[in-house]
């Protein structure tokens, strides 16, 4: 008789650096395809980095029309954006309180001449230009002197301080482990190769190694590619909820606008390149106030119930960063920048797949034939 053996794992082992929007989206897809995974997360809880002070947009349509990535990019958002449907539905069961997941497209409206140049900019196919009483007939709270406005038909929005939670909920129901208050502070090297991390004082071997460490990506040194994301602090407030009722998300030129289930309507963002710290500027919150005022004028009489400030990780030319390492045993999962929310799903699946295929790869090499 002959039977086969492993001498490896039959189930591969993928340590997870972060435990952000990226980090914890690869882990469940490798979960749900059958990985051992482990998730190290620097911060007491799992989804408190970025992923918690984003807008939780999931405008692939807008950005991609911005005209600042490639046509690569505008491909990637729109998978993305497929994919968050099923991923919506997977995820509900394990929120702690509605996801909000909406797919009602977001709104770009034009208030003066340059706003009208702008629109133009962002015009491509797919978008749909709107006269001001078709736009008004959209979001009946939109200030009255519009001038016109793009609808972006595909794009969506949930509440990303539910998506960290559900997350991680799926992830252990999936048996994956997430170890919170747990940073990576070195890799372990074998033959030129990582082989685990070092974290909370001991060695966690595993076979493959998943980089998703946000904007604190340069402090993992052994991985070279790290040093080339760099913070772009975003500050951005929350309106009380009551004032007024969004059908969608609002983008414009100076404020976006995306309404949570709890009715808080979240205004952002600015932009800082190279800004590491948290701290918000009173000025700063002053102008996307007013901006949203402009924009949704019922919002006016609404209080400021809360201003916080996110790194998004941002490689040089804005496009993240996925695929191998020049260090063998690393895959990269960095520099979402403004859209990692949006890109997740499609990062897990490209994540898990190129792993996966290594690992089967590996293990089946290992496999010997043993006579019996
Ligand atoms: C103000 C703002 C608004 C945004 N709005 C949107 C939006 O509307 N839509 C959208 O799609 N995107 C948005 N983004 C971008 C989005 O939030 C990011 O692209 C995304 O969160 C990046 O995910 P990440 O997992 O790479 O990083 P993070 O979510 O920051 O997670 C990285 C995690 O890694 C952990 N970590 C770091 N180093 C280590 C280590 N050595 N060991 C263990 N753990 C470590 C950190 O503690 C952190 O929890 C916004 C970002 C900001 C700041």
């Amino acid at each position: 008789m002959t039977k086969i053996s492993s001498s490896g794992p039959s189930t591969p082992r993928v340590a997870i650096i972060g435990g952000g929007a990226i980090g914890l989206a690869c882990a469940l897809e490798l979960a749900r395809r059958g990985a051992a995974v482990t998730v190290f997360e620097a911060g007491p809880r799992a989804g408190e980095g970025a992923l918690r002070a984003s807008g939780g947009m999931l405008a692939g349509g807008f950005e991609g029309a911005s005209g600042t990535e490639a046509r690569a990019f505008a491909d990637f958002a729109a998978r993305s954006l497929t994919l968050w449907d099923e991923w919506a539905a997977m995820l509900a069961p394990h929120a702690p309180s509605p996801l909000g997941y909406r797919r009602a497209g977001s709104l770009s409206p034009a208030f003066r001449d340059d706003d009208l140049e702008w629109l133009q900019r962002l015009d491509v196919s797919g978008v749909e230009r709107l006269m001001p009483k078709e736009a008004r007939r959209l979001e009946p709270s939109i200030a009255p002197d519009i001038r016109g406005a793009l609808l972006f038909p595909e794009d969506g929005e949930l509440d990303n301080r539910v998506l960290g939670p559900a997350l991680a909920a799926a992830i252990r129901a999936e048996g994956g482990v997430i170890r919170e208050s747990a940073p990576v502070e070195t890799l372990l090297l074998r033959h030129g190769r990582a082989a685990g991390v070092r974290a909370l004082g001991r060695a966690f071997e595993a076979d493959m190694i998943l980089a998703a460490p946000g904007a604190q990506a340069p402090t993992l040194r052994e991985i070279p590619e790290t040093q080339l994301i760099a913070p772009v602090q975003g500050e951005m407030l929350a309106l009380a909820p009551g004032a007024a009722r969004l059908n969608r998300a609002i983008r414009g030129r100076h404020v976006y606008l995306t309404q949570k289930p709890d009715g808080r309507i979240v205004a952002g963002a600015t932009a800082r390149p190279g800004v590491a710290n948290l701290a918000v500027r009173s000025q700063a919150v002053d102008a996307l106030r007013r901006a949203a005022i402009e924009t949704i004028p019922a919002l006016g009489g609404s209080e400021v119930i809360e201003t916080w400030a996110g790194l998004r990780p941002a490689s040089p030319d804005g496009a993240p960063v996925i695929g191998w390492s020049a260090l063998p045993g690393v895959f990269l999962a960095l520099g979402h920048h403004r859209n990692g929310v949006l890109l997740a799903p499609a990062t897990a699946e490209a994540a898990a797949a190129a792993i996966l295929d290594v690992c089967d790869t590996r293990f089946h090499h290992t496999l010997q034939v043993v006579s019996a």
